[in-house]
């Protein structure tokens, strides 16, 4: 972690959780981390949570007073028209979402979302003013074959042109490699902050320095309460991308809190 920048904890919900698990969810967590739910108190750590597309709106209005925002974890790669089972960045921007996932894995590997969708969901997302989390990150063929380095930085080569219209804008970048997403295998902290440090090397090149030391790189891949830390104490990450750890508010309550006790007091 670095002073400079506000760690950001990530919760994707994936196609989890009926409404009464999302309420259950908050009320739990309103328990766990009164803080985020206390306008006079401090928080240390930002929380997005990113619910299927039919609770971003309930989920908004129900964290409406509360120190948390919401995201959508998938978006259309056109901006609006006769795309029939779409949704738009500007929809997403008008029900009060904060942040967007792009190019998650599970888009990329599974749907076979491509390159050039991505980088078109990107730029809306970019257009509409929320802040995308793009997802890059290699499968275990590429790790393996000693490419983790080269095959994620072509994903963000892919990203660049768009990236290079919005200067100012923020953009989260996750390091999600493939083979770590809800494996329960997560990578070794010392080659995640070795890849992260690549994405910032890539952000000073691609975008500039205060582009490089302004925008989060965050871990993803079986993130847990008992491994998260080991992440952020080494310097470059900056947060993490949760999946499966962020469906209950007990597991992802206690990765806020280990987070923020990484935080020195003023
Ligand atoms: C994810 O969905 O981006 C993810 C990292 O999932 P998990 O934490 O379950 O590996």
């Amino acid at each position: 972690m670095n002073p400079e920048r506000t760690p950001l904890l990530a919760a994707n919900w994936k196609q989890n959780q009926v409404w009464g698990d999302c309420e259950r969810f908050v009320g739990s967590l309103r328990k766990s981390c009164p803080e985020y739910f206390d306008s006079t108190a401090e928080t240390q750590i930002e929380i997005a949570i990113f619910p299927p597309f039919p609770y971003i709106g309930l989920l908004g209005g129900l964290l409406n007073e509360a120190d948390i925002y919401v995201g959508a974890q998938d978006v259309s790669r056109f901006g609006g028209g006769a795309y029939t089972g779409e949704v738009s960045s500007k929809m997403l921007a008008d029900i009060g979402c904060d942040y967007v996932i792009v190019g998650h894995s599970e888009r990329r590997h599974v749907m076979g979302e491509s390159p050039e969708a991505t980088a078109a969901k990107l730029r809306f997302v970019l257009e509409a003013e929320l802040i995308p989390v793009l997802c890059v990150g290699e499968p275990l063929a590429e790790r393996e074959a000693g490419k983790a380095r080269e095959y994620t930085l072509a994903q963000l080569d892919a990203a660049k042109a768009v990236l290079k219209d919005y200067p100012e804008e923020s953009v989260v970048v996750a390091y999600e490699p493939v083979w770590a997403i809800g494996t329960g295998r997560n990578a070794e902290p010392k080659d995640a902050q070795e890849m992260a440090q690549a994405v910032r090397g890539w952000m000073k090149k691609a975008l500039g320095a205060d582009a490089a030391s302004r925008n989060l790189v965050l871990y993803g891949g079986s993130a847990t309460p008992d491994n998260i830390t080991k992440y952020l104490e080494l310097g470059e990450i900056d947060g993490a991308l949760v999946g499966g750890a962020s469906l209950k508010a007990d597991s992802f309550g206690a990765m806020v809190k280990a987070c923020s006790s990484l935080i020195p007091p003023d």
